[in-house]
This record gives structure tokens, sequence and C-alpha cells, in this order.
């Protein structure tokens, strides 16, 4: 049997918590799941931190040599106001506030983002896959629940029963009283539940009629529930073992220990080994909420001349366990931080050939620092120490290339200076050279002006006619 070569990596692990090895259920191969959006209004920054926090994830996965599988839903049905099953869909809140259809406030808000994504470097995900696209897998998985005894129907609805699990709070140690917190917006009574913890997996009767999208179903025309999502897409593109599932903090109590009730009850077996959730990022006033009305997005940071690269630096200094606040002030100061780095790299030469043998211990320490339970402000260290280092400017510049596979930080994307890795004498040959085209261009000399432009790509020098005249670039 092959043997593949993959870094040890080490995780807080929600589950046991504790730090552990990750060790995935295939060799080389990691099956991860993300929650993924609920598409009813932008992202805030506070939801694109864990968006981050998790494609930093996966790159240090992928960078440690696994060949990972990433899977993410997006809910366009079935999340209410409360997550614990009360009030109204959000969807259709969303598309009341708008004057809009639901799919038309999915669509719009999935582009957005998608697009805060694309600016912020987060890979998308091998699969993205809409509630909506899903629900006959829904409905075969509570037809299941049903039949083995694990959900019952009361006043319309399917139930899961928690008080069928020996342990329905495996993800917490909290009571229930402190994670009923953590359910969001209000907590209403709902008289069917057998039990205060039981969850909905198919709607029919809800106390808002005008729910837009409804669908056929054993038990009725209705919806499913938003936690019955997430374990049957993470069971139909991963299969009945899953390495690894990611969210933000709030979604341990009770999206996710629902989603172990239900894909355990399910299969018959344990599900997902490593939960990975990030902390929240809250503004000053507390928490950051999309129902709030104003609230801070990228689009708004941009409009304020931070670029979305300034606000991933600013997420990957602080630690994902450690819960953030979010200012100016300190924006501000990642800011200069960010363009100043930027700018030390691109006066990097690109001569030279790359050290191999001095840039290893960097590479390890880079590889300590991420593997490391995500230490993104310790990675964040060996860049710049890479950049103090005594080493020659390509191997530099190789070592930042690498790291930012991990990063995503487009350390390399300023123009390096003009000049850089270009030897006084042949900066004057180039002028020298372009005065010649000049000259030869005038007296209508096309040959002998190509000719001198050939000669000096051949020298790696790329000449460009602006309206300013001609410049040149090493390429
Ligand atoms: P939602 O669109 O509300 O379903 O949330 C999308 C993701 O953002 C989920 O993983 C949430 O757990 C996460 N999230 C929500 N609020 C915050 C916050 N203030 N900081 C970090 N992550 C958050
Ligand atoms: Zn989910």
């Amino acid at each position: 049997m092959s043997t593949i070569m993959t870094e040890q990596i080490h995780l807080y692990n929600t589950l046991t918590r504790t730090i552990e090895p990750f060790v995935p259920n295939k060799e080389g191969k990691v099956s991860m799941y993300t929650c993924g959006p609920t598409v009813y209004h932008f992202a805030h920054i506070g939801n694109l931190r864990s968006y981050v926090m998790e494609d930093v994830l996966e790159k240090t996965l992928r960078y440690a040599g696994y060949d990972v599988k990433r899977v993410m839903n997006i809910t366009d049905v079935g999340h209410l106001s409360s997550d614990a099953d009360s009030g109204e869909d959000k969807m259709l809140m969303g598309a009341k506030r708008e004057k809009k259809s639901v799919m038309e406030i999915a669509k719009f808000y999935r582009d957005a983002f998608f697009e805060d994504c694309e600016k912020l470097n987060i890979k998308t995900p091998d699969i993205v896959e809409p509630a909506t696209n899903c629900i006959p897998e829904f409905i075969h998985m509570i037809e299941k629940l049903l039949g083995d005894g694990y959900a019952y129907i009361a006043g319309g609805n399917v139930y899961f029963d928690t008080s069928k699990l020996k342990n329905y709070y495996v993800l917490s140690n909290q009571n229930e009283e402190e994670l009923m917190v953590g359910a969001r917006e209000d907590v209403e009574e709902d008289e069917n539940k057998k039990n205060k913890t039981d969850f909905v997996l198919w709607f029919t009767k809800s106390k808002f009629d005008d729910q837009e999208l409804k669908w056929e179903s054993p038990w009725g025309i209705g919806y499913p529930g938003w936690h019955i999502e997430c374990s049957a897409i993470s069971i139909k593109h991963l299969g009945e073992k899953l390495d690894i599932h990611c969210g933000g903090v709030d979604n341990i109590f009770p999206h996710h220990t629902n989603e172990i009730a239900q894909s355990e009850s399910y299969l018959g077996h344990k599900w997902c080994n490593y939960w990975f959730h990030v902390l929240h990022l809250n503004d000053q006033t507390g928490k950051m909420s999309k129902s709030k009305g104003d609230f801070l997005t990228l689009s708004l940071l941009e409009e304020k001349g931070y670029s979305p690269m300034v606000y991933r630096m600013f997420c990957l200094q602080s630690h994902y366990r450690k819960p953030l606040v979010f200012s100016y002030e300190v924006l501000n100061n990642v800011k200069q931080s960010y363009e100043k780095l930027v700018k030390k790299i691109a006066g990097l030469s690109e001569e030279g050939e790359p050290e191999e043998e001095k840039m290893k211990s960097y590479r390890e320490a880079f590889m300590h620092a991420i593997g490391n339970d995500i230490n993104t402000s310790q990675a964040l260290t060996v860049v710049y120490d890479v950049l103090k280092a005594e080493m020659d400017d390509v191997s530099k510049r190789a070592l930042l290339s690498d790291f930012d596979k991990v990063l995503s930080l487009d350390l390399l994307k300023g123009q390096p200076e003009k000049g850089a890795g270009v030897d006084d004498d042949l900066k004057e040959y180039i002028e020298q050279k372009i005065m010649e085209r000049k000259e030869a261009k005038k007296a209508k000399d096309f040959a002998k002006a190509d000719a001198i432009r050939d000669e000096l790509l051949e020298k790696g020098i790329e000449l460009k006619d602006t309206r300013e005249g001609t410049v040149w670039n090493r390429i």
C-alpha cells in the first residue's frame, strides 16, 4: 500500500474540547462540510470572518498534502428567525422587505456572497448546494427517522424526538438555559413538541401561511426545517463518514447539535469526527446581526477605502478561537502594515536561484505555526521573519509565494519596483536603447525599432509605449 505524505496538523475539536492530531478517515483525503450562508441579506463582516478562517483551514489541509473535498450548502429555505424553529422564514422576511420573490432574493444574495468571497480570496467549495435542490433527500431522511422511531408527527409538523438519544448534548457541556441563548432572536414555546429541545424536520403548519416555497411530501405540502438540510447535503456528497464540519460558534447549539442527532440516528453510527468553530466578530455595540438593519459589510469597508485584503489580514492577525471586536482604529493599523508589507515584497529582486537549504527552516516554521490549530498570527510572524532573514531575495519571494497559498493575502501582487534586480549598467543601457528606438521610429525605420525591442525582450525587458512615453518592465 502506498503511503501518502501529509504533514501533521493539530486542531481544536469542539467535540472533545481538546487540541488533537488531525487524522482523517481515509489516508490523504479529507471530507469537509461548511454551513453556508442564509441568503436573505448581505453577509456581514462577522459572517465573513467565519468564511475567511474556514478558507484558511481548507488551504492549510491542502498545503499539508491532503486531497480535500469541501461541500457547502446555501440556506434558501427553512431557517426561521429563531434558530429554535420559531418565527418567520428568514428568506420570506427578505422577500417582503424588498418586495421580491424568495428565489429572486436567494439569487441576488447568493451572488453577492460569492462576490465578497472572491474579493477576499475565499476559494469556492468544490460543491455548493442550495437546500431547495435537495427536497427528495430531506424527505427520504425524514421518512427513515420516522420509521426508526426517532421522529413523530404533531400538529401537522414532523419533529425529531431528542429524548430518544442517550446524549443529545454531545457538542457542549453547557446547560439547556445557557444553550438556548445561542438559539438567537426570540425563542417561543411550540406546544406540539414533546421535549423542549425537539426540533422540526418538516413543516406543514406554521403561523406564516404565505410561505412561498412549498413542496409535496408524505406529510402534506410544506417545507423542510433548517437543520435537516446540512445533514442531508453532507451525506449526499461526502458519504456516511465526515472528517470535519465547520461553522461559526453560534452554530454549536442548536444547529450542529441537531445535525449530529439526525445524522447519527439516521446512519446508526458516529458521523463526524472533528468540529471546527470560529468565534464571533462583534462590533463595539455587541453582536452583529443582519436583522439589525444597519450592519457592516465588505462593500462598506471598501467604500471607506479599505481593500478586502486589509480585512482578510485583520482576521488573520487573531486566532479563530478568540472573540474579536471590530474597530476602525485597528483596521487602520492593519491597513498600514499591509501596505508596507506588500511594498516591501514588491521591492524584492526576481533574479537568482532559490537557496533551498536556507528556505527549509522557514517552511518548517510556517507549517508548524499554521498546523498548530491554525495559528494565523504566528504564521504572519514567519512572513516577517522571512523578510528579515539573511537570504537571497529570490528565495524570500519563493517562500512568500508558497505561504500565500494558505494566507491568500495577495502578498506578491505589488508590481516589482521598476529596476528591482536590474543593475545600474543595465538600466543605463535600457534607457539608451529606448532613446535609439525613439529616433528610429522618428526616422520611420520601424525594422530597427522592432529589433531594439526584441533585443531587450531577450534580456527579459519588456517595452510598453504609453501616452507618457515608453516604459519598461522586467518580465
Ligand atoms: P448565517 O448566514 O446567519 O446562516 O451565518 C453564516 C455563518 O456566519 C455561520 O457559520 C454563522 O455561524 C457565522 N456567523 C454568524 N454571526 C457571526 C459573527 N458575528 N462572527 C463570526 N461568524 C458569524
Ligand atoms: Zn449547517
